[in-house]
């Protein structure tokens, strides 16, 4: 009964992030490693209904240890008993005290009905709230911005429309940072952007150093509900602000305004699939559901290193740990999304179309793995698949001048076709430090890359400091009319 509480549970609270067939294999693989612990109880105890207490109660330590955990934390804000120091003994001697009980006890039958009943109870509120909430209801609740700031109806009528190309390359950072802290000049690449008419921003910055948040955020042109500075990103927070990119106001307003959209991205937007799905958890699906159990709880939050072998339940990690051929193939889809992604952008200047575009393309560059060098060649796979390369300075400034090239071509793309009325926004999502020796400091984590392109070069809207929430309302003030307030440019660090 327990395991099928517990996958309803979290399958409900990740909603949108696992899908059924997982959370199905899931339980039936903890259901029968609930059996086999039964099983092992038993044969010590010799007795069916103490072996059955006592595997519930094992079973709810080790599968809700998170909830727990969190209850305290969150809820009742006693950190100092969710820390693992005071709160593992504090359940620890709980434990012994109930295991001590129940081998005592000589009647099980009221204890157990207690138990069966009050499971059932949660299983079917789960299974009602499952049941009844259409997946619309819980996809609104669950957004972190409220879009209530432009009424789209309100829009005059508008007679040019420029296709909006926003390009974004992930961890693109600003050229001070590149200079200051990796030692490299990125000045010939801003100086040929400002001379094909780009305005480079000096001194940009990103609103989250997590791509998610950052590009809901931006997407929405608002900060996100919920979020304080500093705050832990759990997967729930991620599966929020997922549906937030899905459900945001600027693919929303192009729709409204006639456009054709194209979403070259990682995310679903709207009822459009991306071309490579991204659940942006290092997790797969599988841990996702497993979170909040005391293993994985181990696993993310103290030194695993510590952990691997040692513990019984460590067969249990090797079920849901990925191999090095899933990895590989996984970092191999990455590079096959890029070139796709790239493909599609060379394209779509060239297309006759009717209607006005927006094109929102996602890049994972110079983000890593690193592919290629700065000439295109193809680095070594032990480049990709190897962690410790992924922060080698040297090869990300290699690939760094490689995206550049990438951009340039996109460009001369975008500037050779017949329209030229077209908006081009160059952006990273946010910066790039996780390299060896990189800094620390949470404020250099937003130094990200940002330039825009205006056909009329008129730029007197935009100024050196802009964040990223304010891209899309200084777009839509200066050619649609609306005057949508502009956000103070700040910026929230979230904590892994
Ligand atoms: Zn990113």
């Amino acid at each position: 009964m327990l395991p099928l509480f517990f996958t309803i549970h979290n399958y409900m609270q990740y909603f949108g992030l696992v899908s059924s067939e997982v959370a199905m294999k899931s339980c039936l693989i903890i259901l029968f490693i609930t059996s086999l612990i039964f099983l092992l109880i038993l044969s010590i105890t010799r007795h069916v209904n103490k072996s059955l207490q006592l595997c519930t109660l094992l079973g709810v330590i080790l599968l809700f240890y998170g909830n727990i955990k969190e209850l305290f934390q969150f809820t009742l804000h006693a950190e100092f008993i969710s820390r693992y120091s005071v709160l593992l003994p504090f359940v620890f001697i709980i434990a012994i005290i109930l295991i001590v009980v129940i081998i005592k006890k000589r009647d099980y039958r009221q204890s157990n009905l207690f138990q069966n009943v009050l499971l059932i109870i949660f299983i079917l509120i789960d299974s009602v709230v499952l049941i009844f909430s259409n997946k619309d209801r819980v996809l609104v609740e669950n957004l972190l911005a409220k879009n209530e700031k432009v009424i789209l109806d309100s829009l005059s009528k508008i007679s040019s429309k420029p296709d909006v190309y926003y390009l974004v390359f992930d961890s693109y950072p600003g050229s001070g940072f590149l200079k200051q802290y990796m030692g490299y000049d990125n000045g010939s690449f801003d100086s040929t952007l400002s001379d094909k008419g780009f305005y480079v921003v000096k001194n940009p910055k990103s609103n989250y150093n997590r791509t998610v948040f950052s590009i809901s955020s931006t997407l929405n042109f608002q900060y996100l509900d919920n979020i304080n500075k500093f705050s832990a990103v759990n997967p729930k927070l991620y599966n929020q602000a997922l549906l937030t990119v899905k459900h945001s106001i600027v693919p929303k307003f192009f729709k409204h305004l006639n456009y054709n959209f194209y979403n070259l991205s990682i995310f679903s937007i709207n009822d459009m699939q991306p071309i490579h799905k991204e659940s942006f958890l290092t997790i797969s699906e599988k841990k996702v559901l497993l979170n909040n159990t005391l293993t994985e709880r181990f696993k993310k939050d103290l030194l695993w290193t510590l952990l691997t072998g040692k513990y019984t339940v460590g067969f249990l990690q090797k079920w849901f740990n990925k191999t090095e051929v899933e990895i590989r193939n996984e970092q191999l889809q990455k590079r096959d999304y890029n070139n796709a992604v790239i493909d599609s952008v060379f394209k779509i200047p060239s297309q006759k179309e009717n209607l006005p575009k927006f094109i929102y393309a996602h890049l994972y560059l110079p983000h890593p793995p690193f592919f290629y060098d700065e000439n295109g060649k193809e680095n070594e796979i032990q480049h990709i698949i190897n962690n410790d390369s992924s922060r080698k300075k040297q090869l990300f400034i290699q690939y760094l001048k490689y995206t550049n090239m990438v951009i340039m071509q996109i460009i001369n793309r975008i500037k050779n076709a017949p329209n030229k009325n077209v908006v081009i926004i160059i952006q990273g999502d946010h910066g790039f430090t996780d390299y060896e020796g990189g800094p620390n400091e949470p404020h250099l984590f937003f130094k990200n890359y940002s330039a825009i392109y205006f056909p009329d070069k008129n730029y007197s809207t935009l100024y050196d400091t802009i964040s990223n929430v304010n891209t899309f309302p200084i777009i839509f003030n200066k050619y649609f009319n609306t005057k949508i307030p502009l956000q103070r440019d700040t910026a929230y660090f979230l904590r892994y």
